[in-house]
């Protein structure tokens, strides 16, 4: 009887811990919320005038900065595998993602940021989706998943920049389309908000310029139709206003996201 009951528990246990977020992000209040609609609303996402090769290396240059801080997060959370490569795409898709070893960033989502902060809260975004353990524990859609990794995994020997290597930045060609249709809960997609955020901030990144991407990927999901970062991202006044309350408990001084 004891023993059942034990081993119901313990069911219990386990599958709590298979699934769901691992931290306890502040909820945006419902008139933070409507306040960041409104600030998104007719905003037009406006292309920077930086040429690919400079979107690249300010994500080199961003990714460099990040790297400690996401080690760091990493080892806090316990996780095994920390050591993730930064893959950059000239593609014109706006989209990046993460498959639990690397993050992937493309031109056409980074020629919409307006400083170096925005592109260091998108790798750390993607950092805290490999660092939460979201890729094993997410929905990947199979069939785009497995021809994802294959082309990743061909291209990936052919085309490594040596000057980005010393960095650990990979360089592929022509990954989008069919690549990075992880998609995940919203529940996820808060929590590597969150854990970003924590990242960005031990970076040495100013969250108020870094706030920036979510007012740019909400003005970008009202025209964006292609495959990209809104099949698995989500953009909405919620993110803008659940970065703040990130950023306001940051700056309240708390050194690590909340666990539950
Ligand atoms: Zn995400």
């Amino acid at each position: 009887m004891h023993a059942k009951r034990g081993l119901s528990i313990l069911l219990v246990l386990l599958l709590t811990a298979c699934s769901g977020a691992q931290t306890a992000a502040p909820g945006p209040s419902a008139s933070a919320v409507q306040s960041a609609r409104q600030e998104i609303a007719g905003l037009d996402a406006i292309e920077q005038n930086r040429s690919a090769a400079e979107n690249r290396a300010m994500t080199a240059r961003a990714w460099q900065r990040v790297r400690p801080a996401i080690s760091d997060m990493c080892a806090h959370f316990e996780t095994q595998n920390c050591d993730y490569k930064l893959v950059w795409s000239d593609e014109d898709t706006p989209n990046a993602y993460a498959d639990g070893e690397s993050v992937y960033m493309f031109n056409g989502l980074v020629k919409y940021m307006e400083n170096e902060a925005q592109v260091a809260q998108v790798l750390a975004h993607e950092a805290g989706h490999n660092i939460a353990d979201h890729p094993s524990k997410g929905t990947r859609n199979t069939v785009a998943g497995a021809l994802a990794g294959a082309v990743l995994g061909g291209l990936l020997g052919a085309a490594v920049d040596s000057d980005l290597a010393a960095q650990g930045v990979a360089v592929g060609a022509a990954v989008g389309g069919t690549a990075g249709r992880l998609s995940y809960s919203k529940e996820y997609e808060r929590e590597a908000d969150y854990v970003g955020a924590y990242i960005t901030a031990r970076a040495g990144y100013d969250l108020g310029e870094a706030r920036g991407i979510y007012r740019q990927l909400g003005a970008l999901s009202g025209g964006v139709r292609t495959t990209s970062i809104f099949d698995s991202h989500p953009a909405s006044p919620d993110r803008l206003a659940g970065f703040d309350a990130a950023a306001q408990e940051i700056e309240g001084g708390n050194p690590w996201p909340v666990l539950r």
